[in-house]
């Protein structure tokens, strides 16, 4: 099968830890070309100017966006203009409209959208959707506390508005959520303590339909937890280390005590997607960071500087 070529946008964090390896080691796609203000992969073309890009490079026909989902729009709209497939980081956009938007001038050109969704591809989330299918949900707590300073260090457009403060890392939870309950649930009650100096909360508490809650914090040190566990009619379920390790009833049941393989299986599904000429657009996660934004009560915490 020929190769894609595709172009990296927004060369920062996310874009060195995890998409450039993913890339380098797949047999499906080659990094053509990079288009970032001050970030560059050695070896790889780079551009600063994306209008120059599209232009100067027809035979790239993916655009992969990894900046900040409020600049992502633009970036976005621009490569469908172009005739070129979009894969979107997660959280999809800044809103929730912007997405629809983008998902609608896909179908009008046939090329496909992808919103990657990266933790749905933790190694312990497909089976834990397998093992919920024929279950009866009675309960289910989320945890995820995180180090802000660790994680997003300096990166100062998480506090800003579009940032979604604690809801980044918090989607991420959601999106696993939102993929392995049997059933929907809906946002009705949410707390969310803001930072004095800050414009999106740094920690969050939820309640949802079906006595399913969820805490949100960026200010653990020390160990850090991403976990979720579900209380069923036939037992409980827990997921580990952001879905990638499954314990049923405590004891070890599958997975893998690691995250390098879930950006190497979103490049495989978006090569997938564009050879089948097919989008994924997928907003559930998404849904519920807005209904908490909207639902939530307020207050405000501590200042917080990096
Ligand atoms: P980042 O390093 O702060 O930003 C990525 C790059 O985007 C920056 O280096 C910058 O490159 C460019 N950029 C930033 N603001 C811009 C603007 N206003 N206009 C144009 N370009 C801009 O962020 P990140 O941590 O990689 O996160 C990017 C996305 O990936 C977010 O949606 C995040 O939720 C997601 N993500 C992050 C992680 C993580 O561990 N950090 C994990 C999974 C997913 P230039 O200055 O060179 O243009």
């Amino acid at each position: 099968m020929d190769r894609l070529n595709v172009a990296l946008v927004g060369i920062g964090k996310i874009a060195l830890d995890q998409h450039v390896p993913a890339l380098l080691a797949s047999g499906d796609w080659t990094l053509a070309a990079t288009c970032s203000r001050h970030g560059a992969v050695e070896g790889v073309p780079a551009f600063t100017d994306f209008t120059r890009l599209l232009e100067d490079r027809p035979d790239i026909s993916v655009v992969s966006l990894c900046l900040p989902p409020v600049p992502r729009f633009a970036y976005a709209e621009a490569a469908l203009l172009a005739g070129r497939h979009v894969m979107l980081e997660k959280p999809p956009g800044a809103t929730l409209a912007e997405v629809r938007e983008l998902e609608a001038l896909a179908s009008a050109r046939g090329l496909t959208l992808y919103t990657t969704w990266h933790s749905r591809m933790a190694h312990a989330v497909e089976p834990a959707r397998a093992w919920l299918a024929d279950k009866a949900v009675q309960e289910a707590h989320i945890t995820w506390r995180e180090d802000v300073r660790k994680w997003h260090p300096g990166q100062d457009w998480v506090f800003e508005p579009g940032g979604m403060g604690v809801f980044d890392p918090g989607i991420n939870a959601l999106s696993i959520l939102t993929h392995i309950l049997p059933q929907p649930v809906h946002l009705t009650e949410a707390t969310l303590e803001f930072p004095a100096n800050r414009q999106t909360p740094i920690a969050a508490q939820l309640r949802f339909s079906g006595q399913v809650t969820a805490d949100f914090d960026w200010r653990q040190t020390g160990p850090q937890t991403w976990d979720i566990v579900v209380e069923t009619d036939r037992g409980q379920l827990a997921l580990r280390m952001g879905g990638n390790v499954l314990e049923i009833d405590g004891a070890p049941a599958g997975g893998a005590n690691t995250i390098m393989g879930e950006y190497p299986a979103l490049y495989a599904r978006m090569a997938e997607l564009v050879r089948a000429g097919q989008s994924e657009v997928d907003l559930a996660p998404m849904i519920h960071v807005a209904d908490a934004l909207t639902l939530g009560r307020r207050q405000i915490t501590d200042p917080f500087e990096f």
